[in-house]
């Protein structure tokens, strides 16, 4: 949702944001000076200090404890998931050498007894440091708005954004039945098809790849300028990069969802574990692999899937692209170049995407199978 704030009610928000996250920052220090990581224990040690310091109200206080607390998770996670590099890797080592920092406009968690929303009114009611804000006025699109009045549940973000605020509030969606496939379609993502599907739907990237290496190009002249400006033109770029890819991912997930139930069949899904090691690139296309689109096509297929009872089965990816989906054989030679799959035992030629999208497609059913024999 975005707000609407008045100038002082936007000016109350800016300094409860700053204030919440100088807090964050102290709780932080001392949870990496006196290597206390738990929630339970840090709140311990900081709850009292942080209200009388800070002047935040109980809630506040916990929730900027809490943030530290699942910052320091994520991070430990991050660095056993090896995401950071192996052990002794500088970026590894920086993390770890060091309290996590928040800058002055991260995001604030509310939950219900900071922040009530009046639907009919379109206005909500919020604390900040400068006591509570009544009558703010919020927006969105008409979907949006009736899903908040319908699902709203839980936590909701405060985000400050090239000048404008936003609350991202978190919607929790009934289940829905799950229908029982009469076949699986498949979905293998890549770099230049982002993904291609075992009926042979091809979704190019070409478009949204082009719309990078612009980007890139741009990305690179402003960081060699390296000045405060280029660096604040560099991470709204950034994010226009990301919202370009989100759109692309919204598309095409829908497009894939919406015939997997009109044909009432399930979805396939590669173990995206396992993507950075099967598509190997060049340098400069390594850069935007690992960020995060894939990740991001694969979830959105996965919730939009379980949003209209479309089942989805994750299958193991390895040799997708060198098995023949017709006899079963495996070899490098089958696939002699990017694009083209030749079987070399039996002759069967398809497009590699499509070839390697029919073998996880089989193996999609195989897996539903057997976890339904289970
Ligand atoms: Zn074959």
């Amino acid at each position: 949702m975005k707000l609407l704030p008045t100038p002082e009610q936007a000016a109350a928000l800016q300094a409860t944001l700053r204030m919440v996250n100088q807090a964050a920052n102290h709780v932080s220090k001392v949870a990496f000076e006196r290597n206390t990581r738990r929630h339970y224990d840090l709140r311990k040690l900081t709850y009292a200090n942080v209200r009388e310091e800070f002047a935040l109200a109980a809630q506040a206080a916990q929730h900027a404890i809490k943030k530290v607390a699942d910052a320091y998770t994520s991070l430990r996670s991050n660095i056993r998931a090896g995401n950071l590099g192996p052990e002794g890797s500088p970026r590894r080592a920086k993390a770890e050498s060091k309290p996590i920092t928040f800058g002055p406009d991260a995001a604030k968690p509310y939950d219900d007894r900071c922040l009530s929303w009046n639907h009919d009114a379109r206005t909500l009611s919020i604390w900040t440091t400068a006591g509570r804000l009544r009558n703010m006025a919020f927006t969105g699109s008409p979907d949006q708005l009736k899903m908040l009045t319908a699902h709203r549940k839980g936590e909701s973000d405060l985000i400050h954004r090239d000048g404008m605020w936003f609350l991202y509030a978190t919607c929790d969606l009934p289940d829905v039945q799950v229908l029982d496939p009469v076949g699986f379609v498949c979905v293998d993502l890549g770099i230049a098809n982002f993904a291609t599907t075992s009926d042979g739907t091809l979704y190019a990237g070409k478009t949204l790849n082009a719309v990078r290496h612009r980007h890139r190009e741009l990305r690179r002249r402003l960081q060699a300028r390296n000045t405060k400006s280029a660096k604040r033109l560099l991470k709204r770029r950034f994010r226009k990069e990301a919202r370009f890819a989100a759109d692309a991912n919204h598309v095409i997930s829908k497009r894939i969802v919406t015939e997997a139930k009109r044909t009432g069949r399930g979805i396939s899904l590669e173990d995206l574990s396992g993507i950075r090691d099967r598509v190997r690139l060049r340098k400069p296309q390594r850069v935007t692999l690992h960020s995060w689109s894939f990740h991001q096509l694969g979830s959105f297929i996965a919730y939009k899937a379980a949003g209209q009872g479309v089942p989805l089965v994750y299958v193991d990816s390895a040799c997708t692209s060198r098995e023949c989906s017709t006899c079963g054989h495996v070899d490098k030679k089958n696939r002699p170049d990017q694009a083209t799959f030749s079987c070399t035992s039996c002759g069967f030629a398809e497009h590699a995407d499509v070839n390697a999208a029919r073998n996880i497609a089989s193996r999609g059913a195989t897996g539903w199978a057997v976890s339904h024999a289970a």
